[in-house]
C-alpha cells in the first residue's frame, strides 16, 4: 500500500483529504478510536472514486498555527507522555504514543489546507477525513480521543490569516463539543453551534451555557435525548440553521462531522439513519449556498462502528459530489420543538 493514497478529488469543486498517514496513531490495546475507523473506507473510496483524484499530500500544521489554540505547556506535556511505556498515563481515552503528535499536526494542517484551498475558490467544498479527532481537546488538556482541537485550529486560521470574523461551527457529532466551546467561549466571531445526545460524555453542553463577555449568545447547544433521530434532528437543525444563518450570516461553515449518533453506533443510544447524513449535508451546502458562496468544510470526528460510519461517509459524499443541492423539507416535530421553546438561545436570536 503506498503511503499517501488519495488526496484532493476536483468535482463540482468538492475535494476531499485523506491520507495513509493517519493511520499511524495506533496501540495495541483496544480503543474505539483506532485505525480501522477509516483504513477499509480509504480503501472503498479509492476503488470508487479513486480515478477522481489527484495527489495531494496534507502538510503538518504548524507550532504557530497549534499554539493559537493550545498551551505550550500541554504540548510539552503530550510530547513527555508519548515517550513513556503506557500509552493511558495522559489520560484514560486518549492514548499517546510515538507518532501521536506528528499525526494529530497532519490532521490538523489537513484542515487549514482544505481551508486555504476553499478560501482561494479552488474548492467550494471540502471534507478531511482525518483523525484523531478533536472537538473534546481544550486549550489546556486533550480528552476523548481528542489531541488537537481541529476545527478550533482551522477557525483561529481564518481568523487571522484571512480576517474572518463570522465563522460558523456546526457540531453534529452525538458527544458535545466541550473544546470547541471552550475556545470561542468569549468571541463573537466564531459562532458554536452543538446539538448533541443528553447525558454522554463528556456531560456538558447544557441550553445554559451561552457564552460570556462578547461572546453572549454565540454558543449554542441543544442536549437532545437518547432515541432522537432523522426526524428530530432533521427538524432542529434546518430551524436553527434557518433563522441563525439569516442573522448571522456566516463567511464560512465549518462542521464537526461526527457520525456516531447513527442507530448502529452502540457508543450511544442516538438513531441517525445512514441517509440523514446526506441529508444534512445536502441542508448545509443549500445554507452555505445563500450566505458564504458555498464556502463549507466537513472535518471528521467521531464515528466507532466502522460498518456505520463507511456508508454514513459514502451517504455524504454522494450529497457533496451531487450537482445541484435541492430544499430539504422539514417536517414538524413536536417533541424536538418542545426543546426549543424556552431555550435561551431566544434571548439573542429570533427563530
Ligand atoms: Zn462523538
Amino acid at each position: 500500500m503506498k503511503r499517501q493514497f488519495i488526496d484532493i478529488t476536483m468535482n463540482n469543486k468538492f475535494g476531499l483529504l485523506c491520507d495513509n498517514r493517519y493511520l499511524g496513531h495506533v496501540i495495541e490495546q483496544f480503543s474505539h478510536e483506532n485505525p480501522g475507523r477509516i483504513r477499509h473506507l480509504y480503501t472503498t473510496i479509492q476503488e470508487r472514486y479513486g480515478d477522481r483524484f489527484s495527489l495531494f499530500s496534507p502538510r503538518e500544521a504548524t507550532i504557530e498555527d497549534i499554539e493559537a489554540v493550545h498551551s505550550s505547556f500541554y504540548l510539552e506535556q503530550i510530547r513527555e507522555h508519548a515517550v513513556l511505556s503506557d500509552p493511558y498515563s495522559y489520560d484514560r481515552d486518549t492514548y499517546l504514543m510515538e507518532d501521536s503528535f506528528v499525526t494529530a499536526q497532519l490532521a490538523a494542517g489537513g484542515c487549514l489546507q482544505i481551508a486555504d484551498a476553499v478560501m482561494s475558490g479552488e474548492l467550494d467544498h471540502g471534507f478531511a477525513l482525518i483523525r484523531p479527532p478533536g472537538h473534546h481537546a481544550e486549550p489546556g488538556r486533550g480528552m476523548g480521543f481528542c489531541i488537537l482541537n481541529n476545527i478550533g485550529i482551522t477557525a483561529k486560521y481564518l481568523r487571522k490569516k484571512y480576517r474572518m470574523n463570522r465563522i460558523l461551527i456546526v457540531d453534529f457529532d452525538v458527544h458535545h463539543g466541550n473544546g470547541t466551546q471552550e475556545v470561542f467561549y468569549d468571541s463573537n466571531e466564531v459562532l458554536v453551534i452543538s446539538l448533541h445526545q443528553l447525558g454522554l460524555f463528556p456531560f456538558t453542553g447544557t441550553p445554559q451555557e451561552v457564552g460570556k463577555d462578547k461572546g453572549v449568545g454565540y454558543t449554542i447547544n441543544v442536549p437532545v435525548f437518547p432515541q432522537f433521530g432523522d426526524c428530530e434532528y432533521t427538524f432542529l437543525l434546518g430551524r436553527l440553521l434557518q433563522s441563525v444563518v439569516e442573522q448571522y450570516m456566516p463567511q464560512i461553515i465549518l462542521v464537526s462531522a461526527g457520525f456516531d449518533g447513527h442507530r448502529d453506533d452502540t457508543i450511544s443510544a442516538t438513531l441517525l439513519s445512514t441517509q440523514w447524513y446526506g441529508t444534512v449535508t445536502t441542508m448545509l451546502r443549500q445554507y452555505a449556498r445563500e450566505s458564504c458562496d458555498n464556502r463549507l468544510i466537513f472535518l471528521l470526528e467521531g464515528g466507532y462502528n466502522p460498518v456505520s460510519l463507511e456508508v454514513s461517509i459514502l451517504a455524504t459524499l454522494e450529497s457533496f459530489l451531487a450537482p445541484e443541492a435541492p430544499r430539504v423539507g422539514v417536517m414538524y416535530s413536536e417533541r424536538a420543538d418542545r426543546l426549543l421553546k424556552d431555550h435561551p438561545l431566544r434571548e439573542y436570536w429570533t427563530l
